[in-house]
């Protein structure tokens, strides 16, 4: 696997559901590539964003927290 389908599936585990081969082929790539690991851990950041933003998909405001959260993502891809 590619890093590039790596990171693909990383961003779209968060948005929707994986196939049981993506995730294995993940978990594979993960052990072998270091990059992709760094990268995995940090989009643990946005993907709680981007539940919680699903999960209160009828308020138009952010939470502190989420405000928050969403700071420290954006320090991390500077
Ligand atoms: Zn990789």
């Amino acid at each position: 696997m590619s890093c590039r389908k790596a990171s693909y599936i990383i961003e779209k585990r968060w948005v929707s559901k994986i196939s049981l081969w993506e995730k294995l082929s993940l978990k594979f790539h993960l052990m072998i590539c270091n990059l992709c690991r760094k990268y995995e851990s940090d989009s643990k950041i946005l993907g709680k964003i981007l539940k919680s933003l699903n999960k209160h998909e009828h308020s138009s405001h952010l939470s502190k927290t989420d405000k928050d959260a969403l700071k420290d993502a954006l320090k991390i891809s500077e």
